[in-house]
């Protein structure tokens, strides 16, 4: 392994709610220097085929993964899996229920919008993705920006879409240790996805982090790209403290999220590919 090289490990296609096809992600990855990319699509792994691929023809690797929504700490909290190379198996069925529940929770968020006098269809929406089970919200703010109902993507959030504004439908997530039993039963292992955005206190963060470590996480996302160098560092301290990966990524989504790019997210972040080989041990 190439010593002082960098990685992406947080990654979307429009497998999910990217803009870019997932065979776009590794040459992304490779434009900017990495040697290692994890393409992290919410629900789904229908991306990694084509990133596979095309990671082999660039010359980077791709690590296989996902990220899901998991209930805790009376929050929604996001983890990613990594690792993720059987073709079957409990976290494949669990990934499966995943995408029938957002089926279910996008027609209710577009009668919801309609209801509201929004301009906009379900039928629509799936059109702004690459199919039914890739349509997330970012698409109906996409699509709200589009009939003037919002000025920009964030903003279409604050507006409709966000937790506790009028559109909010919520979907199904999983408990953390669960995804963690399921996860290593596959041959895969979980980290805590931009930890900040639990929004609890420094002792509580310590105690929840605690909590994962117990249920089996292997790392969490210290090095993020919306994250300044203080909370960087902060995290990559509670991280060793538990004795937990320090993982990190842009969370890049293409358009959908306008200020980040592969590798070097807002220009500032630069992951250690070291990251990547210590995750890599704690593969069960
Ligand atoms: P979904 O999985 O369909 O509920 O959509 C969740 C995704 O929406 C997240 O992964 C983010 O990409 C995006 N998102 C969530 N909240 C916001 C926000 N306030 N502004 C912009 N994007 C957001
Ligand atoms: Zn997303
Ligand atoms: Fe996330
Ligand atoms: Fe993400």
């Amino acid at each position: 392994m190439v010593v002082g090289g960098v990685i992406d490990l947080h990654l979307h296609s429009n497998a999910s709610d990217g803009t870019d096809p997932p065979e776009m992600i590794p040459e992304l990855g490779a434009a900017a220097g990495c040697r290692a990319v994890a393409l992290t699509d919410h629900d789904t792994l229908a991306g990694l085929s084509a990133a596979g691929s095309r990671a082999a023809e660039v010359g980077i690797e791709l690590v296989r993964g996902c990220e899901v929504s998991c209930a805790f700490s009376g929050a929604t909290t996001h983890v990613l899996v990594y690792f993720v190379d059987a073709d079957e198996g409990p976290l494949h069925d669990e990934l499966a229920r995943l995408r029938q529940d957002r089926v279910a929770r996008n027609r209710l968020l577009a009668e919801r919008l309609a209801a509201l006098g929004a301009p906009v269809t379900y039928e629509e929406a799936v059109e702004q993705a690459a199919g039914e089970e890739s349509l997330g919200r970012p698409h109906f703010a996409a699509l709200l920006v589009a009939k003037g109902m919002a000025e920009s993507v964030p903003d279409a959030f604050d507006r409709w879409l966000a937790s506790g504004r009028p559109a909010y439908v919520p979907k199904a997530r999983v408990p953390p240790a669960d995804l963690a039993a399921k996860a290593k039963e596959s041959g895969a292992v979980c980290a805590l996805a931009h930890p900040l955005s639990l929004e609890l206190g420094p002792n509580e963060l310590d105690r929840a982090v605690g909590e994962l470590a117990e249920a089996g996480f292997a790392g969490l996302e210290a090095h993020y790209a919306a994250y300044g160098p203080e909370e960087r560092r902060a995290l990559v301290e509670l991280a060793s403290r538990h004795d937990l990966v320090a993982t990190g990524g842009s969370d890049y989504h293409g358009t959908h999220k306008p200020g980040l790019a592969v590798g070097v997210g807002r220009g500032d972040l630069a992951v250690p590919d070291r990251a990547l080989e210590l995750l890599a041990a704690r593969r069960p």
